[in-house]
Order: C-alpha cells, then structure tokens, then sequence
C-alpha cells in the first residue's frame, strides 16, 4: 500500500480537504438549520490542537488545499491561530474559507495576514427581507461591509455562493451577477443539495437546475467556458468582458463524482468521504486515545480512503439519503 498519499479504489488522489472548525453558527438559514437548532456540546468538538493534527496528517499524505468550513468557522474562538499555523506550510498550494460573511468587517485584514487566500462567501439574496427571511437574521447590511472589507483585504479571489430556489429567489440571479462583475467577484450558484431535515419547504418545489439559471444569465450576458479547474465540483463560465466567472455547482443534474478529489472532516472529527453516503471514520476517538501519534492517525486515513464509494446517489426527486446538517458536514 503507498502510504506517502491518498488514493481512492477509483484512482481518485485526495488532495483537498475540507475542514469544518465548528457545527455553531450566528445565522440559522431555513435550508440549513431549525431556529432551535441543538448543537454538539464542546467537548465533541476537536480542539484546535486536534484540528490542526488532523491537517498536519492530510498534509503529509499529500493534501495541497485545505478549505476551512462550520457551521460558520468565523465564529470559532481562537480560529486566527489554526489559521496562522496552517497559513505557514509551505506544502499547501491554497488556504481557503467559506463563510457567510457577517465577520468579515472584522476579520478580514486577519484573515489575509494569517495567510487566508480565499473566500467563498454565501449571498443569497440582495433584498433585505428575503436575506433576513433565508437566513432568519436580518443582516444583509453586515454581510454587504463584509464583502466590501474582504475586497480591500487583497484576497487572491472572491466567491459568492448562491443557493438558488425557484419561487424563492430565482429572480435574483441576474442582480447577483451584476453585484459580482461590479465587485470583480465570482459566483457560483448551487443547486439545493438533499441535505438534513428541513421542515420549511418542499425541495421538489423549489428545485432550480443550474441549466435553468444559466438560461437566465444568457438572456444578458456571454458566458465561455472556462479551462478554469479547480478541483472543485464548480463548473465555470467566464462573463465575457468581466472579470467575473460564474460558476455552476449541480449536485442533482451533473455527476461530478469522477474527478472527486476531496474529503471533509466534521468538526466532531468524523472523516466523511462522500456527501451521499454515511461511511466516516471517527478521527475524534482515535485522536484522544493516541495523542501526538501522527503515523497512527496517517495509516488510519489511508485505510479509510478504501471506503470512497465511486459517487453520490442524489436525485431530486429522490428520498433523502444521507439526514445530515449541513452545518456537521461543512457543506
Ligand atoms: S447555511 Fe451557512 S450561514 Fe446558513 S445557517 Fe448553515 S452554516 Fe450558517
């Protein structure tokens, strides 16, 4: 077995992780959370020693890109220093967060100077009282200085995230795009994955495909394809004349399972390797009966990688597979 990396049984090498530093989150948006929403209790959360243990690990096996994630990572204590650690291997090609923003005004000169190239930044919607509706906070202006702050803080690249829901907000999707060619931005627009209990709507109503919206974007703008790859499951599209890509993330109507090349670790310190299956590996148990044994918590991860299933079994109109928060999971 080569233990100097990660390989899947599919040829796929894991060379991105997504690291979820907190299941807790100062928003409770209605896709994602219950507004009573009961978190882990501390204890089960990985310290940011063990974090970082976790990272170092995927690091020696060869992982070149880590994405921080929650619930909302910006709202964990002590994140900076994490960052600032991880900010200084030289082994990692990029250092990302995904966050919804309403940090940023303060963060975000630190999160650049820890070594943070990155942002996505989830905007639903431009309008105050869907934004506040969507997310059950009524902080679109927080978000809006954020996303200025994160501008001035020279980020290698800005995301936007957009959730798209027929009926909901598929009205906004050109507005969002000219906010992001404005801004210099790009954005993705993601189709709503089947993920987690969420009583507030049918997802078969408000199922958009992300050919619908490219549709609309067309009516206004040139879209090209772009050789852009980023490993991720986003297929881009540069807007000509801008320096805006818009990216399309389909979960439901294109299986972009082949090329694979992630993990994510909850912030209980579970090891997810798909999205749409429940196979994990319990990192937490092993990092507390073993502290400071990384060639332990190495060979464990080579050997969980033989359980990477081939891909996801999402459809919409399928029943829900996997009944997992998002916020556990980091999207
Ligand atoms: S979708 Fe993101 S911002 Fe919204 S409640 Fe979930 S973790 Fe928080």
């Amino acid at each position: 077995m080569n233990t100097s990396q990660l390989v899947d049984p599919f040829g796929r090498r894991i060379t991105y992780l997504r690291l979820s530093v907190t299941d807790r989150c100062d928003f409770r948006c209605t896709y994602c959370m219950s507004e009573d929403m009961q978190f882990a209790p501390r204890a089960q959360i990985l310290s940011l020693e063990e974090l970082y243990a976790v990272a170092d690990a995927f690091i020696g096996l060869g992982v070149r890109r880590i994405r921080i994630t929650g619930g909302e990572p910006l709202v964990r204590k002590n994140l900076l220093s994490l960052l600032q650690r991880l900010g200084a291997r030289d082994e990692l090609d990029d250092l990302a967060i995904t966050t919804n923003g309403s940090q940023l005004g303060e963060l975000a000169p630190q999160l650049r100077a820890a070594g943070v190239r990155r942002l996505n930044i989830s905007l639903d919607s431009l309008q105050r009282e869907r934004f506040a509706a969507f997310t059950r906070r009524d902080k679109l202006d927080q978000v809006l200085a954020g996303i200025d702050a994160a501008r001035a803080a020279g980020f290698d690249r800005i995301k936007l995230n957009s959730v798209v829901q027929s009926g909901r907000n598929d009205d906004e999707v050109l507005d969002l795009v000219e906010f992001a060619i404005d801004r210099g931005l790009d954005i993705s627009f993601i189709e709503e994955m089947p993920l987690g209990s969420v009583v507030s709507h049918s997802r078969e109503q408000t199922f958009c495909s992300s050919d619908e919206v490219r549709q609309r974007i067309e009516q206004r703008h040139s879209l090209v394809r772009s050789s852009t790859v980023t490993g991720g499951p986003s297929r881009y599209w540069q807007v000509v004349g801008s320096d805006t890509r818009v990216g399309f993330i389909s979960p439901h109507s294109h299986n972009f399972c082949g090329d694979c090349n992630r993990v994510r670790v909850t912030a209980e310190g579970k090891l997810v390797l798909c999205l749409g299956h429940d196979n994990a590996l319990d990192l937490k148990r092993l990092l507390r009966a073993h502290p400071g044994d990384g060639e332990r918590l190495r060979q464990a991860l080579v050997e969980a990688l033989r359980l990477k299933p081939e891909r996801h079994h999402f459809a919409s109109d399928e029943q829900v597979q996997v009944v997992r928060f998002m916020s556990m999971t980091g999207g």
